[in-house]
């Protein structure tokens, strides 16, 4: 499988991206992001789930309409709500911060100072500039500065960055530092494997890319424990 790597450079230093030099399709077709944040306006939350979902429904249909689809028909007539409320509360849940996975730590009683890798934790996401899904495995690792977490969380806290408008970039920082923050320990590593449909199924209609993504920081950055951490995650286990 043809895979491309993406240098996270730009993103880590937290410099905005000035976009302003390209068209919409370009930003888009080359996915390109503005910063580690997901840009989301001070009044994001002003409105409750129910008011947003009756907005989006009305939209929707409007959308439906515009392509010339029959919202009378049966099949179709339920359409703009049941996407109104999966956009709210399912595939862009992770927007709130309400949503955030309530993380509890616990002492490392047993003294494993050894990375911890969590790996192949499957994951779907939505692209920003399509909106349409990214698939993916995310693979994450920490060494311990005292704290463990339950490995579930590492999951939820995968999926709740994923449950956002995401370009793969971005994704892969925010897990980073959210693991960084909680976790208190800069030694952690990222690993995401995904594949865009905006890519495979639209524009270049390459079925067989994939995009790979990374994040080394602490004693992830030396090449021994780099090396490490890669090997553990193509160790192919069957259970
Ligand atoms: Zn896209």
């Amino acid at each position: 499988m043809e895979q491309k790597e993406i240098h996270l450079n730009a993103l880590l230093n937290g410099n905005k991206i000035s976009l302003l030099e390209l068209s919409i399709d370009e930003i888009g077709d080359e996915h390109i992001s503005t910063g580690i944040e997901t840009p989301l306006r001070g009044d994001a939350f002003d409105m409750s789930n129910k008011e947003k979902i009756s907005k989006i429904e009305f939209h929707f249909k409007e959308i439906m309409e515009t392509l010339g689809l029959d919202l009378t028909d049966d099949s179709l007539q339920g359409t703009p709500l049941r996407v109104a409320k999966m956009y709210v509360e399912e595939l862009f849940s992770g927007l709130s911060p309400l949503n955030k996975p309530k993380v509890a730590l616990f002492e490392n009683k047993y003294q494993y100072n050894q990375m911890l890798v969590e790996k192949d934790i499957t994951f779907y996401s939505n692209c920003e500039h399509h909106f349409v899904p990214i698939i993916g495995k995310a693979h994450v690792a920490y060494i311990s500065s005292g704290k463990v977490i339950g490995l579930s969380k590492l999951n939820r806290i995968v999926n709740y960055f994923a449950k956002r408008p995401q370009v793969q970039e971005r994704l892969t920082m925010q897990i980073a530092k959210e693991l960084q923050s909680i976790l208190g320990t800069d030694d952690v590593a990222i690993l995401i494997d995904a594949k865009h449909l905006c890519v495979s199924s639209r524009g270049i209609k390459d079925n067989s890319s994939a995009t790979v993504s990374s994040f080394y920081a602490g004693k992830f950055s030396e090449e021994k424990t780099k090396e490490e951490f890669l090997k553990y995650i193509s160790l192919n286990t069957s259970y």
